[in-house]
């Protein structure tokens, strides 16, 4: 009897574990269900069977729950994706004269992606679903470029990059303590940490610079945002660097003058700012020069070659093959490690900022030539080209270069003051 009851009782409980088991299964799929990820497998483009276009498509495995579409540049596209969306093995167009590059960035509310266009074509972007499937299409239609450059002009770029604010705690000194007293550190030893910058903005006051596509815009103002911005950066999460600027208002200075400000500053390094200009307005791309003799011919072939000449309102007057061989002998630690600052600059601009690098160059600059340590000069991009000068314009677009030049001379100060303290070491043993 007492047995019986207890088999019932058993089985009782059994039947609703049962039962709660199968409840806890549904819920568990009805729920699987509604946090479903919709699947970004590819993005692909195609042109138009016209020929006055081209589509590109989103394969999107369910219809994406709102999208939207600007076009802040004429070479660039800008959309926003929201909802869950799975971009795990995605395949992403390859470099086209039509589309040049696809970029996503991961966002809260789902995807932000950039669409740079190529610069031969002038292409108004809309985007509207696939009527049958699920995908997501952008279609390219010709226009023409004043078209194009006007409807541009009403949207205001976005910016996906999560650490475009830069917002790092300031780097902690990592120079050992060499046991001194701070307050008589050795002199010597400091000159060679990294704690002294120069930034150059180009032209100022009489000399505006180029005039820009359409003579729209000035570089002296350009050059001079963009150097302030850079300033502000270096300021704000590098400490223990002081910024020098050669000016900070709307001035003009003698080039010669801009070295001696940084000699006289004994500064660690001289970063001079332009922007480029040239006589056809579909050239583009930023620049990266550091002072020397080593490959000018070459570079100067190459210019040849594309047909290029520069506007070269910097080179006032020519430095002398003499010139160069002189400040290469005695300078050949600076012109190294201008090399290298240079090279990162151009990696950071076109890594990071996704600008078309033309390269880093040696010149015979004047500029360069006068000051006594490793110094750059960055053509930030032309401002003869639309799609530049919108770029070069825009608050955004002057956040992003200062950015960009910004990382890399934190970059470079750290390998700097690492090989300091390397020094600094070695000298204690
Ligand atoms: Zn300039």
């Amino acid at each position: 009897m007492f047995n019986k009851i207890t088999q019932k009782r058993m089985f009782k409980i059994h039947s609703r574990c049962t039962l709660f088991f199968v409840f806890l299964c549904f819920l568990l799929a009805f729920s699987d269900s509604l946090s479903a990820q919709n699947n970004l497998s590819r993005i692909s483009t195609v042109d138009r069977s016209d020929g006055k276009g081209a589509v590109i498509r989103y394969h999107f495995s369910e219809a994406v729950d709102s999208f939207e579409v600007i076009q802040p540049a004429p070479d660039l596209v800008q959309m926003v994706l929201y909802g869950d969306i799975d971009t795990t093995g995605i395949q992403l167009p390859g470099y086209g004269d039509k589309v040049n590059q696809v970029i996503l960035y991961k966002q809260d509310y789902g995807f932000g992606v950039d669409i740079y266009l190529g610069q031969d074509y002038a292409y108004m972007a809309d985007a509207y679903p696939d009527q049958n499937e699920k995908h997501l299409l952008v279609g390219l239609t010709e226009t023409n470029y004043e078209e194009l450059d006007a409807y541009s002009q009403q949207f205001l770029a976005k910016t996906w990059y999560e650490d475009f604010k830069i917002s790092e705690t300031p780097e902690v000194n990592t120079v050992p303590d060499s046991g001194t007293n701070p307050d008589t550190y050795n002199p010597v030893r400091d000159k060679l940490k990294f704690d002294k910058i120069v930034i150059d903005a180009g032209h100022g006051g009489h000399d505006p610079g180029n005039l820009g596509y359409k003579r729209s815009a000035k570089e002296k103002d350009v050059v001079l945002s963009i150097a302030k911005k850079l300033g502000s950066y270096i300021e704000e999460n590098l400490p223990d660097v002081e910024v020098i600027y050669t000016r900070e208002t709307d001035e003009f200075v003698d080039l010669w003058e801009r070295g001696s400000i940084a000699n006289r500053a004994e500064a660690d390094l001289f970063v001079s700012i332009h922007a480029d200009a040239f006589t056809k307005s579909s050239v583009r791309g930023a620049s990266v020069f550091f002072l020397g003799l080593g490959s000018t011919d070459r570079s100067f072939e190459v210019m040849k070659e594309e047909n290029q000449i520069y506007a070269d309102h910097e080179v006032v007057q020519d430095l002398s093959e003499e010139d160069l061989i002189v400040y290469e002998l005695a300078h050949s630690g600076n012109i190294a490690n201008s090399e290298r600052i240079a090279y990162m600059v151009e990696d950071q601009l076109k890594n990071r900022a996704q600008r078309k690098s033309r390269g880093v160059r040696q010149k015979g600059l004047v500029v360069l030539y006068q000051s006594t340590m490793p110094a750059i000069l960055v053509e930030t991009g032309f401002l003869t080209n639309p799609a530049e000068k919108r770029y070069l314009t825009s608050d955004w677009g002057q956040s992003l270069i200062a950015s960009a030049i910004y990382r890399a001379i934190k970059q470079y100060k750290k390998e700097q003051d690492e090989s300091y303290s390397l020094k600094a070491t070695s000298a204690n043993d």
